[in-house]
């Protein structure tokens, strides 16, 4: 890989903004550098550009350099900010391996970057042969979603590897739902033998943050530098800074009781779902999620929704038809949709 051709010659020339907050970072008792209301709360004064104690905090909870840590307002920032590092509108190309998340080809298609897609195998594996022939010389990224969505699954590492090792750009390994798969799965203890790869990760799933918006990406140093030479200069907010650090500081035990609640759940709903004449099939799900295939969609979908249950059609999806998501919820309300689901005629 050369990062050097990789990368839009426009972000390497870039000059980037400096804020006020970059260009003095020391003690001072009048700060008169960013125009903020001098009489204003807790809140008046602009966060930290670079977030360094938060990626402190990530980076003993991860065992990982500060230095290979990026932070985003969700990891949808993150997927949209390495789309255009790396790719020349109206030139390159992205690979995406449907069924996967929607928002990769979504920033792709906002970029005006062509979208090649290679569908998943019938197991939803990668199909290296199909991958390897929709390669060309522009294709600059390929995105992976392990475990995916909306299938649930672990993507085989084998696979990963070899293409981490034939493909000349860079891979972007999404592992928003990772900590429900279980120790050993996450690909970021072997993040410095790949400098092509890119690891996303959230606060948005195993840790219940959603609604505080902060993604993380991790990469080698050369990549990070990039992604912060590109962000918005407070791309994350104090606010949501201070409520991770909290998280991190007390309630580790919490989400680690969390998820084994919802994979144990996941296992119940997952037997009893089987059991039942309507469903078809439920796939293996290494996810908060299980993708469920009925024998009549549509019919469960608004039984469901009439009874105040919302589940994620997915039957428009390649390789999903017939098939709702269904988030693993609290026991009670994993109870109300089998109860619900009895209750079809
Ligand atoms: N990646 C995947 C696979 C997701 O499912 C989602 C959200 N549904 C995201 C990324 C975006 O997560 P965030 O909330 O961090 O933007």
């Amino acid at each position: 890989m050369n990062l050097q051709e990789l990368v839009r010659p426009n972000i390497w020339s870039l000059k980037p903004y400096s804020s006020a907050r970059h260009e003095f970072e020391g003690q001072a008792d009048v700060f008169l550098d960013a125009n903020e209301n001098p009489y204003g709360s807790v809140y008046s004064r602009y966060p930290d550009p670079l977030q360094t104690e938060l990626k402190e905090k990530i980076s003993i909870y991860r065992s990982i350099p500060t230095g290979n840590i990026f932070l985003g307002n969700g990891s949808d920032e993150a997927i949209d900010l390495i789309i255009r590092i790396f790719c020349n509108p109206g030139m390159d190309e992205i690979l995406i391996l449907p069924p996967t998340y929607g928002m990769y080809k979504v920033c792709a298609d906002i970029s005006d970057i062509k979208v090649k897609e290679c569908l998943l195998t019938p197991e939803f594996q990668l199909d290296l042969a199909q991958i390897k022939n929709s390669l060309t010389p522009r294709t600059k990224l390929l995105f992976i979603c392990t475990p995916n969505n909306p299938t649930g699954n672990l993507i085989e590492p084998g696979s990963i590897e070899k293409v981490l090792q034939v493909f000349n750009g860079i891979v972007v390994l999404d592992e928003a739902y990772i900590d429900f798969a279980g120790p050993g799965q996450s690909w970021l203890d072997k993040l410095s033998r790949y400098p092509n790869l890119i690891i996303l990760q959230t606060f948005s799933k195993a840790w219940g943050l959603a609604a505080i918006r902060l993604g993380l990406a991790f990469a080698a140093p050369e990549i990070i530098d990039l992604m912060n030479k590109v962000k918005p200069p407070y791309n994350v907010n104090l606010l949501t800074q201070q409520a991770a650090l909290r998280s991190l500081s007390e309630y580790e035990a919490k989400k680690s009781r969390e998820i084994s609640e919802i994979n144990s759940e996941k296992m119940r709903l997952m037997n009893l779902l089987e059991a039942r004449e309507e469903v078809l099939k439920v796939y293996p799900s290494d996810a908060n999620f299980l993708l469920v295939k009925f024998s009549d969609p549509h019919y469960v979908f608004y039984h469901l929704r009439n009874a105040g249950i919302i589940v994620r059609d997915r039957t428009n999806t390649p390789l999903c038809e017939g098939c709702l998501r269904i988030t693993i919820g609290t026991p009670k309300e994993n109870q109300l949709l089998i109860e619900t689901l009895n209750s079809m005629v």
